[in-house]
């Protein structure tokens, strides 16, 4: 057993950390309270090989391992939670379902643009009546010559507005339930997509979150993406790699709030005394650094297991559940270390707490990692 990073590891951290301290963190204010989505950042981290970073090399990705890729979304998250996640999309919730179940033109066609940051892909799997619930999609598809026609709406699509293209789920008729869900590949510009309104949200503000409807959407029959019926497959086994990401995400916001912590609490003096002296700061310091160590190496474990080619299912949902609780908490905790200040869009640790929340309700909330962990130990659905 080998805890060390290796030497492409540390050195995709070092580029990753460098971007988001240069480029990222002193823009994060204005990306957050102006809604702000840089492309021409997002052209920069793929210039550095960061935005397919796991995907094939023949592909135009990086073709680095998966601890790579965490170490990615945790430093470029440390910068900006927003544009980290287009990362994410890229490489876990896009790119890896076209690498498992795409045909080679699917790949050719969709892999090399999201590389090099020239078209946004998105998966595009909620809806406002199939949430947690994800089998129970009304969006449909019927066959039609050449083709199929897709009918429906989607909520909650992160980079839905910026999007050239997306996964889109859709089943044969309302009510099939799992087995009748298949995905599409779908151009955004394509007759029939409607692009809707964008959240107003609590944190991860810079990030569209958006609505998307079809009205006879016509897919040619070559962007069925896998066999007809393989949707909700794609859709779950997909999650489990996206579960791993979020992790990776709120290793990021605890990272980056816990050091800003530490920082204040040895600036800042009260009754004569930097607060880093009184034990009460120093146990909420080390209870976050705890927690954040305990989380990280979940987070790690699942996304090595997984380039094992071993089942990671449950690893995932350890690693999401337990990383994306302790960033709340963490996050939380600095706030109230920094006192008034945590409160303040000034300190950072605000807006790193708003950003925390989302980790336990994207992806499958804290609840649904419960249940996938307790039917994973007593084999009961
Ligand atoms: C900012 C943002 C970005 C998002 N990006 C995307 C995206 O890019 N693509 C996409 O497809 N989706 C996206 N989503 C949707 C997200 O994945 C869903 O919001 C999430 O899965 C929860 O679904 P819901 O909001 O419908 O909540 P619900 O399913 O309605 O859940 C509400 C509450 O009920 C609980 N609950 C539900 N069922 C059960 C149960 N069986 N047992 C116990 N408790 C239960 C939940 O845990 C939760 O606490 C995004 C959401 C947000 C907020």
């Amino acid at each position: 057993m080998d805890f060390a990073l290796n030497e492409d590891q540390l050195a995709v951290q070092e580029v990753a950390r460098t971007f988001a301290e240069k480029r990222l963190k002193p823009r994060a204010e204005e990306f957050d309270s102006e809604k702000l989505m840089d492309r021409g950042l997002i052209k920069e981290i793929a210039e550095l090989d960061l935005m397919g970073i796991g995907l094939p090399e023949e592909y135009g990705g990086g073709g680095m391992d998966s601890i790579c890729y965490l170490l990615t979304v945790e430093e470029l998250t440390r910068g900006c939670s927003s544009h980290a996640a287009v990362v994410m999309l890229h490489n876990s919730l896009y790119g890896y379902p076209l690498v498992r179940y795409g045909t080679e033109e699917q790949k050719q066609k969709y892999l090399p643009p999201i590389c090099t940051g020239d078209a946004i892909g998105v998966f595009a799997l909620s809806e406002a009546g199939a949430g947690s619930d994800a089998s129970s999609l009304t969006t449909t598809y019927t066959k039609t010559d050449g083709g199929y026609l897709i009918n429906g709406s989607k909520i909650f699509i992160t980079m839905g507005s910026m999007s050239d293209t997306m996964i889109v789920f859709a089943i044969s008729e309302k009510g099939a339930g799992a087995k009748g869900i298949s995905a599409f590949m779908v151009d955004t510009k394509s007759d029939g997509v409607m692009i809707g309104t964008n959240e107003k949200k609590m944190g991860f503000r810079a990030s569209p979150t958006t609505e998307l409807s079809f009205s006879d959407c016509f897919v040619p029959k070559e962007n069925l993406l896998g066999n007809e019926g393989e949707g909700f497959k794609i859709a779950m086994s997909t999650l489990d790699g996206g579960r791993i990401s979020v992790g990776a995400m709120s290793l990021g916001l605890a990272q980056e709030a816990l050091e800003i912590a530490i920082k204040y609490a040895g600036d800042r003096v009260q009754f004569g005394k930097p607060i880093s002296s009184f034990q009460a700061v120093q146990f909420h310091l080390a209870d976050m650094s705890t927690m954040l160590e305990q989380a990280r190496w979940l987070v790690w474990r699942a996304g090595w297991l997984k380039d094992q080619g071993d089942n990671y299912t449950l690893a995932a949902a350890h690693a999401k559940l337990a990383a994306s609780e302790m960033s709340t908490a963490v996050t939380h905790k600095a706030t109230q270390v920094l006192g008034g200040y945590g409160y303040c869009a000034e300190y950072q640790v605000e807006r790193l707490y708003r950003d925390a929340r989302l980790t336990e309700l994207f992806e499958g909330t804290s609840e649904m990692q419960r249940i996938v962990i307790g039917r994973q130990l007593t084999g009961k659905r």
